[in-house]
């Protein structure tokens, strides 16, 4: 008998279960696949064939790596690498969050004014990152209704608002409804520094640089990131969920894999257990799911539990994932870089990349992240949305293929001849293979509609839901998107608190 049960051992959940067991708490986690790590997952295709399947690195935030003590239970090293732009002149921009000679020199051969900037702008890029973490950990109101025990909370972010001094103060809320494009124009000339930066802001978003809302984004992506390439953790990203499973086995808690929630019972509006695929049914006085909110609260719950609103409102829920990823096995001899590797070459190009996803159509020529492991490279693909307007993914998985080697060979001209597999991932697999709903890997698009207090919903934003002691803990709740564990240390304060 558990007291808690969490649906789903994605990293979120993980972190949850850990705070919950830490305090004390009987939790039994339940994790429809046969591996735990939800899209933080490395796999093995075939023998040989192994790669990070869809997440090509991160680290989860400082506090939550200290707080679970995941060190002592194996969490590795993880390392900043740089961002590498690769031009189809051959000339390359390698940019790092510190402002060392090998940055400045790299930025200079395109702009020597840029490369003064350069220090600048990652100083400002650090406060905003810092603020919007801040953010992030502050529980949001439920407004209109704003009592006193949330308002502290609010003066204390607003005060460090106020501590960035009154420029950078005005930046940052300026930065968030801006477009990447306008954010970095305000602080550079070249227009390949300022794709690589616009190319930081889409990563994973379903927004090109133009749009309104990707300068939220790209302080978004900086601070998970902590900086403009990723952070790679020694043997994948899969080590971050085998240690939060080695802390919570520690702790007393227990995962069952390969165990499919099919509903999450109610009675009078409250929460009473599941019922698994198998018709299994578990009770507990609480459940947390870390799957994202549509597939919880109308699949899981059904809309006949619900408030009409509620339920109008969760429909309304903007997922559009428009994500691919490429991996090649390769003889070793690929020739790319190390580092977090973009071929977005000018803002123009990265904007008529997402312009295609706005007509329902895969890029042709898309906006691309290209990672090493040893003869491994993984192609993160944008735009393919999940929604073709002419097509279906079932007849499109080799043109995604060709596009994705093809504009990645141009680039890299060793990489045509190395390749000896291909595995591809296209958004209809995101969504059967992941569970994400329509492959949105955030549970919910990162707009300015739907962050903060309006993450997953508007006057939704505490993990509650209208169910009593039924509480949502994943990415797609206030604090999530990315890796960073926030949403579920997040959640799991309010379910201790309550
Ligand atoms: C291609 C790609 C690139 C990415 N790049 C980055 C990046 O650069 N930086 C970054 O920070 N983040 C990135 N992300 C996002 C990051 O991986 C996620 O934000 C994070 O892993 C989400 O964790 P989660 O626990 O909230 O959800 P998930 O990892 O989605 O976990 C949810 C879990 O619930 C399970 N589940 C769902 N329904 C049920 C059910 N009914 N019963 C039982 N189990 C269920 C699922 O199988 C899954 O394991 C990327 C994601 C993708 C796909």
């Amino acid at each position: 008998m558990a007291d808690i049960i969490i649906i789903g051992a994605g990293l979120n959940s993980l972190v949850a279960a850990n705070y919950l067991a830490k305090a004390g708490k009987q939790v039994l986690l339940l994790e429809r696949r046969a591996i735990a790590g939800g899209q933080a997952v490395t796999e093995t295709f075939k023998p040989g064939f192994t790669a990070d399947a869809l997440h090509a690195g991160g680290q989860l935030r400082p506090d939550i790596i200290s707080d679970l003590d995941l060190a002592r239970h194996g969490l590795p090293e993880s390392r900043s690498e740089p961002l590498i732009s690769l031009l189809p002149d051959g000339r390359q921009l390698r940019l790092t969050a510190d402002t060392e000679e090998v940055t400045l020199a790299s930025i200079r051969a395109f702009s020597a004014k840029d490369a003064e900037r350069w220090p600048a702008f990652v100083a400002f890029m650090r406060e905003a990152a810092s603020f919007l973490d801040a953010a992030y950990r502050t529980p949001m109101p439920r407004l209109p209704h704003v009592s006193m025990s949330e308002g502290l909370p609010l003066a204390q972010l607003g005060l460090k608002l106020r501590g960035l001094g009154a420029r950078d103060m005005f930046r940052v809320i300026r930065a968030l409804p801006m477009s990447a494009l306008e954010l970095t124009e305000e602080w550079f000339e070249s227009d390949v520094l300022r794709a690589a930066i616009g190319a930081v802001a889409i990563h994973g978003a379903t927004l090109g640089p133009m749009s309104a809302g990707s300068g939220y984004t790209l302080l978004h992506n900086w601070l998970n990131r902590g900086g403009p390439g990723h952070r790679r953790v020694a043997g994948g990203v899969g080590r971050i969920a085998e240690a939060l499973v080695a802390a919570l086995k520690a702790r007393g808690g227990q995962v069952r894999t390969e165990t499919e929630v099919a509903t999450i019972l109610t009675d009078d509006q409250r929460v009473q257990g599941v019922r698994l695929a198998s018709g299994e049914e578990i009770r507990a006085a609480i459940v947390i799911s870390g799957a994202d909110p549509r597939h919880t609260l109308l699949d899981l719950v059904g809309a006949p539990e619900l408030p009409p609103e509620f339920v109008w409102h969760t429909q309304s829920i903007k997922m559009r994932g428009a994500v691919a990823k490429v991996h090649l096995l390769t003889d070793g001899n690929h020739g790319l870089p190390d580092g977090t590797v973009v071929i977005a070459p000018s803002v123009r190009y990265v904007e008529r990349a997402y312009d295609a996803a706005k007509y329902g159509q895969m890029s042709t020529a898309p906006y691309l992240e290209a990672t090493a492991d040893g003869p491994v490279v993984s192609l993160h693909f944008q735009f393919a949305p999940y929604a073709l307007r002419d097509s279906e993914w079932g007849q499109e998985r080799s043109v995604l293929e060709r596009v994705a080697i093809d504009t990645a060979a141009s680039a890299l001209p060793q990489l045509k001849a190395s390749i000896r597999e291909v595995k591809s991932l296209t958004p209809l697999d995101l969504e059967q293979t992941y569970g994400l709903t329509e492959g949105d890997l955030n549970h919910g698009q990162l707009i300015l509609d739907q962050m903060f207090f309006m993450r997953p919903m508007p006057g939704w934003s505490t993990h509650k839901t209208p169910i009593d002691n039924l509480y949502l803990c994943g990415n797609g709740v206030h604090g999530g998107g990315g890796l960073s564990g926030a949403s579920g240390r997040n959640a799991a304060a309010a379910v201790l608190k309550a």
